[in-house]
């Protein structure tokens, strides 16, 4: 996981790679680790940072969807319902196990979504989490004891996954470079090449640390650009036709007394027929999500008046105390990268399901999906390219790949639990020197040295890279982020070797970002 050991594995490299991947999210790294631990040569350029994309903005659920139960789409259901149990048993340290509570205010809601969540359990099969129960008021109350009390008559409680989306990714990263991959961020792909044949035979992307140029040459270009993918799709063919139908979702981040208990909240249907969630998430309450048509992807999305003014609402109608817009510590914005169908506008009845695209230029574009589903979207992928290059065929192993960080009782390490097995050396770091055991801030549980084991074994480049995605201070609580950078920009300047001209150019970089996380005046 060093980055210029990474880029000038690039750079030296002119023979064709079998795979470059492009896009570093959860379907780009997928396919990444998948291709490399078949034995397939590799390599994955990012234009930013892992995870800037979607990856890292999720509901961070694993879930099958009951949404799409409702809308009858069971294979999809199913399918998610067993990666779910897969990923489980994969990165245990990082997928958990959470009651999902959907409060009953009306005499049907009870037999009706009783009956629905059973359908739901017994779709997972071997890979179930828990079955549905139908709760009392005074259960549904133990369980949420902020719930809205007037009209309650009970609930019903079912079990899904919950996850940290980027930490997710980081580890998937380092999988696939312990696989062989070679992965760099900060390389974006500014165009592809094409042989004589007229076929796409390579990338040519920017290394934007020496501003070099790298010519990556492959058998097959993988564009896995998410909601980006069109823009890399011109790349190759200047008037194809749009695929993506990009829609954004947003999540307000609370404090942990909205919602004490270890349960989360599911709202079945919300004033736009959606599904909203409140959920216990890193000490804090996350709700979401909304789903706005945008015109086009932006790696800093922001999120619009209504659709704050839509989660504030609708969770003063379930909370006992309604959140206010001075309650909020954090909002993010993720991109859906939805595949388009007809005219539809609206993007919530698009379909989640993954697409697999192959361009007449021979460039393959994989988008759709959901995080949970992103192992078997790489698996398709990497069938298809392998197809696609004339390769041999090589049997997927990621069924029962361990990701790294790999641990079954996490808890042990406290506040450092999320990174399974590597948190042993983090504490060891932290006990080793005063400085970097301090906490970067009271509001938050991060160490010092956690920023210094993000920049030297987890590829962090900049301060936001460090405080939005190897941590996840920005999106837990925008002012805390705040105050901890400049410690926390020192502290990366000396582990990456830059001055402090470098560090104050860091930390003014992160304030202009952080102040899209704020909903304050
Ligand atoms: C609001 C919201 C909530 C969601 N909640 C859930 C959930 O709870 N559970 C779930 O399973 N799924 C959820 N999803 C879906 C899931 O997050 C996405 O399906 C998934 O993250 C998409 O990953 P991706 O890699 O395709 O896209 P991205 O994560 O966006 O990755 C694409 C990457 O490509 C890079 N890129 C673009 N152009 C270039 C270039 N020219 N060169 C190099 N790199 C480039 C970008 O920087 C980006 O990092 C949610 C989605 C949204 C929007």
């Amino acid at each position: 996981m060093n980055r210029a050991a990474m880029v000038a594995r690039l750079a030296e490299r002119t023979t064709p790679w079998d795979f470059v991947v492009v896009g570093g999210g959860a379907t780009g790294v997928g396919i990444a680790v998948d291709a490399a631990s078949r034995g397939y040569d590799v390599a994955l350029l990012e234009q930013h940072d892992f995870g800037k994309g979607t990856s890292s903005r999720s509901t961070k659920l694993v879930h099958g969807g009951v949404r799409y139960l409702e809308q009858g789409n069971i294979s999809l259901v199913m399918e998610a319902l067993k990666e779910r149990g897969i990923l489980r048993q994969n990165a245990p340290h990082l997928v958990s196990n959470l009651a999902f509570v959907v409060p009953n205010y009306d005499w049907w809601e009870a037999p009706f979504y009783g009956l629905g969540l059973k359908v739901y359990n017994v779709l997972a099969g071997k890979y179930g989490f828990g079955n549905s129960e139908i709760l009392s008021r005074e259960e549904t109350l133990q369980r949420l004891p902020t719930i809205k009390t007037e009209g309650l008559r009970g609930g019903v409680v079912y079990y899904d996954g919950q996850f940290d989306d980027a930490r997710l990714l980081v580890n998937l990263v380092q999988t696939a470079a312990e696989q062989g991959a070679v992965l760099a961020n900060y390389a974006p792909v500014t165009a592809v090449s094409k042989g004589a044949d007229g076929f796409v035979d390579g990338v040519v992307a920017r290394d934007l640390e020496s501003g070099r140029e790298l010519r990556v040459p492959a058998k097959v270009v993988i564009n896995a650009t998410g909601p980006f993918a069109d823009g890399v799709r011109r790349m190759a063919e200047p008037e194809a036709s749009p695929l993506i139908a990009p829609s954004q979702g947003i999540h307000l981040v609370f404090d942990r007394a909205f919602l004490p208990g270890d349960s989360a909240i599911m709202v079945p249907h919300t004033r736009d027929g959606r599904v909203m969630f409140a959920i216990p998430w890193h000490g804090h309450t996350l709700v979401g999500t909304t789903d706005t048509p945008i015109d086009a992807p932006t790696l800093e999305p922001l999120p619009m008046e209504e659709e704050i003014a839509f989660i504030l609402e609708t969770s003063a109608q379930y909370l006992h105390r309604a959140p206010t817009r001075d309650d909020v510590l954090s909002v993010f914005v993720g991109i859906r990268p939805l595949v388009k169908s007809g005219d539809s506008k609206l993007t919530a009845a698009l379909s989640r399901d993954h697409t697999i695209h192959i361009d007449a230029s021979g460039l393959l574009t994989t988008t759709g999906g959901k995080w949970t589903t992103y192992r078997h979207m790489a698996e398709d992928t990497v069938n298809q390219a392998a197809d696609l290059a004339r390769l041999p065929e090589r049997a997927c192993v990621t069924k029962t790949l361990n990701v790294h960080g790999f641990h079954s009782a996490p808890e042990k390490f406290e506040s450092l639990a999320v990174y399974g097995s590597d948190a042993p050396a983090i504490r060891a770091l932290a006990d080793g020197d005063a400085r970097l055991g301090a906490r970067l801030d009271e509001a938050l549980p991060y160490l010092a040295a956690e920023v210094v084991w993000a920049a030297r074994m987890e590829m962090a480049r900049t301060l936001e890279d460090v405080l939005t995605r190897r941590t996840r201070a920005l999106m837990l609580n925008a002012a805390a982020a705040v105050r901890m950078a400049p410690v926390a920009a020192r502290l990366l300047a000396e582990e990456l070797g830059r001055d402090q001209a470098w560090a104050d150019a860091q930390v003014a970089d992160f304030l202009a970002v952080a102040k899209g996380y704020s909903v304050r005046a």
